[in-house]
């Protein structure tokens, strides 16, 4: 028997109770014989607690004692439940994400993890123990200070672990059974996927599923980990994210052509108004974005006016970055030259996402029909090989989500969608 990393999220651990039923589970893969590490989330929604208490005190908290302050949240959780362990009969260490070896850039709120030394882990391994560790947080190589890898960091602190210690699998366990064809909070139809790829899965993520998150997706296809994604609530099997198909039974799970429909309704769309169409006018606009370090979501340039030369480029970003991008753009205007900005944070984007729309023709028309009859206007659209994605009216989104899963015949005939805790914040 292998090595098997769990992560719990902060609904699975979100009070006592949780903790302990959670304790039990964790105990019980122990006597499977495996050798269990545990990385786990804070309760419930303290770290949103946590981070109102900051603004509370400061507009603008320095990033070194902001995420000082969030780490609070998973060191709380990981004593608890190491706690708890103990009181089962079994041996239990938790330790923080930096005594756990994980080792990060310095880049505050949202690290990236650069190394994993997980010596005391095995250690604490070898010695017997059930090994507890703190998600979402590692130490600064350079400057040795306490890091945060951004909201949901906990899902990729499990990854990094489970690669570093070459483990059998990474169970994620959340707050539904598994990744589902589309957000079981939106659509009550929603069926679980069995197995889903990497591609597929860093897709859907790309696109605003929350489920899993991106990063942790991409680095768990970097280092080949299988992901089981399921419910810490229920023991049913959940989601398989993995390169190859799993076997069911003695058959095998199909690729299906269309894994699911994802939303998001977290961008905003920025419109630079009246942009001279000549070489070097977007360029000037996203150089000015890239300098204020912004990522951004999707492009579009209409065709300029003929009686004017003037032209409008639309993007959408992160609407946590939206000031950013307006101050920097207002600050480059007199040398990109453009008329004025426009900033509209009530707007949403529904993406279908599957492999199989590379071979599938009629996908695409069969998205914008199904939009089109649930009178959903589409305000900009973008693709890659295997997603379509439009944005529309904030408001639209819920019908527009619905309206697509059902014309690609997602829709499961029960109700199995179950949302077992968690508040969705
Ligand atoms: N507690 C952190 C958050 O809420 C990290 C996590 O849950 O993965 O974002
Ligand atoms: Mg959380």
């Amino acid at each position: 028997m292998g090595l098997v990393v769990q992560k719990y999220g902060g609904s699975s651990v979100a009070d006592a109770e949780g903790i302990k039923r959670v304790a039990k589970r964790i105990v019980e893969a122990k006597k499977n014989g495996h050798q269990v590490v545990v990385v786990v989330s804070a309760m419930g929604d303290t770290t949103d607690e946590l981070i109102d208490l900051a603004e509370q005190v400061s507009p603008m908290p320095a990033g070194r004692e902001f995420d000082m302050l969030l780490t609070a949240g998973e060191r709380i959780s990981m004593a608890l439940l190491a706690m708890a362990i103990k009181n089962l009969g079994h041996e239990a260490q938790s330790f923080t994400g930096s005594q756990a070896g994980v080792i990060t850039d310095s880049v505050h709120n949202k690290a990236r993890i650069i190394d994993v030394t997980p010596g005391r882990i095995r250690t604490a391994l070898d010695e017997g123990n059930i090994a507890i560790v703190a998600g979402f947080q590692g130490v600064s190589q350079d400057k040795k200070d306490i890091t945060t890898l951004g909201r949901g960091g906990s899902d990729t602190t499990a990854v990094a672990l489970a690669a570093a210690l070459d483990a059998e699998v990474c169970e994620i366990y959340t707050d539904v059974d598994g990744v589902f064809t589309a957000d079981p909070r939106v659509v009550k139809k929603a069926r679980k996927i069995d197995w889903i790829s990497f591609e597929d899965m860093l897709e859907l993520a790309a696109s605003g599923s929350k489920v899993l998150l991106h990063r942790c997706v991409e680095y768990a296809r970097r280092y080949n980990i299988p992901i089981h994604v399921r419910s810490s609530f229920s023991g049913l099997q959940g989601t398989w994210v993995s390169s190859e198909p799993i076997e069911q039974g003695d058959q095998q799970v199909e690729q299906a052509i269309i894994s699911g429909v994802a939303h998001d309704t977290s961008e905003a769309k920025v419109t630079v108004v009246g942009v001279p169409d000549k070489p070097g006018e977007a360029a000037g606009i996203f150089r000015a974005i890239a300098d204020a370090e912004l990522n951004i979501d999707m492009i579009v340039q209409n065709v300029s006016a003929a009686a004017t030369g003037l032209t409008d480029i639309s993007f959408t970003l992160p609407k946590t970055d939206g000031r950013k991008a307006i101050d920097a753009l207002e600050k480059a205007k007199s040398t990109i030259g453009f008329d004025s900005l426009r900033y509209d944070d009530q707007i949403g984007k529904i993406s279908l996402v599957g492999a199989g729309m590379k071979t599938n023709p009629g996908v695409t028309a069969g998205f914008f029909e199904a939009l089109s009859n649930a009178g959903v206007n589409i305000e900009l659209i973008s693709t890659s090989e295997i997603r379509i994605s439009v944005v529309t009216r904030a408001d639209d989104v819920p019908e527009a989500v619905r309206a697509v899963h059902t014309a690609f015949g997602l829709d499961s005939d029960s109700d199995e969608a179950v949302v077992y805790g968690g508040t969705g914040r």
